[in-house]
């Protein structure tokens, strides 16, 4: 008789908290009385809109992890998303350089929001002579990615007032989790020699990054990974690589391996060892079940990573 009574409380207990998490799942409406929904770009930019929302709002992310943002092109199901969004959010500073005309466009028609802009430039590393084009890997500098986080938040807050509280809230207690990660990975970096903190990737997502952590960067791609390394380029690393005898060379995981593996052969073939350290994550996230599934892990991953490879 007891084990029928137990049973049944746990079935009661089950119901119960099923209903309670469907209530605060999706719980925040829009105009329409749909669930408030907000498309963005990037698995970095979701990572931020989830630990301001937690579970609030429905997120759709369109670039998947591994995917390139700046090849990235909206297929149809996208397209979709995109219409139906209460609110769109992406990096800006031309980073989803293939989508970023119809995002100014539909400034008009939707609730946009390029999170970078609240950045005053001159914490931006310009690109071009004329200083009219800036990196935009911003979320690899921790202290700049907290003002991002911030400015999501005020945005979100403006767009669902009732929730403002909540989500400034929510994004300080996300900030100082930044702030902590970004000491104690800090702390972590000094393991590396002054004269090993050169970092070689395949595309130059890392100034940031070295900025952040004191590094030296050199890359193969510039800024924009639609742009072709050339012989030259190749010629220059590998020069540089046996001067300064830079033990390991990085991948990053939405780029292709081929040029760092071709670098490593002519590298071995003029009589010098280097190794290729493992993936780093740049421009997105990795899967759930990977090694850098949130910011958080991401930056903590690729400084174990780097310290791997340069000590
Ligand atoms: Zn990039």
């Amino acid at each position: 008789m007891k084990i029928k009574y137990l049973t049944a409380g746990i079935i009661a207990l089950c119901i119960i908290s099923g209903y309670i998490l469907y209530l605060r799942i999706k719980s925040i409406k829009n105009n329409n009385g749909k669930p408030f929904h907000v498309v963005c770009t990037t698995t970095i930019l979701g990572d931020a809109i989830k630990a301001i929302t937690l579970d609030s709002i429905n997120i759709d992310i369109l670039i998947r992890p591994g995917v390139d943002p700046h090849t990235y092109k909206p297929i149809e199901p996208d397209m979709l998303k995109i219409a139906k969004a209460d609110l769109i959010i992406y990096h800006g500073l031309h980073l989803e350089a293939r989508i970023s005309d119809l995002f100014a466009h539909l400034k008009h028609s939707k609730q946009t929001l390029a999170a970078t802009e609240c950045i005053a430039k001159n914490k931006l590393i310009c690109t071009n002579q004329e200083c009219s084009m800036y990196d935009p890997h911003v979320w690899l500098h921790p202290l700049l990615w907290i003002e991002v986080v911030d400015n999501i938040a005020k945005k979100l807050g403006e767009l669902i007032p009732h929730q403002k509280d909540t989500y400034i809230h929510n994004a300080q207690i996300f900030i100082r989790k930044i702030q902590q990660m970004y000491q104690s990975t800090l702390e972590k970096s000094k393991k590396i020699l002054p004269e090993k903190r050169v970092l070689i990737t395949s595309h130059d997502a890392f100034s940031y990054f070295a900025q952040a952590y004191n590094f030296e960067t050199m890359s193969l791609q510039g800024i924009n990974t639609a742009t072709q390394t050339g012989f030259a380029d190749i010629t220059a690393v590998v020069n540089f690589i046996i001067k300064y005898k830079i033990p390991t060379i990085f991948i990053e995981s939405s780029i292709p391996a081929k040029t760092m593996h071709a670098i490593q052969e002519r590298v071995q073939n003029l009589g010098m060892k280097i190794n290729i350290g493992d993936e780093l994550y740049s421009d997105s996230l990795s899967i759930s079940s990977g090694p850098a599934a949130t910011y958080l892990d991401m930056i903590d991953y690729n400084l174990n990573t780097i310290i791997n490879g340069l000590t």
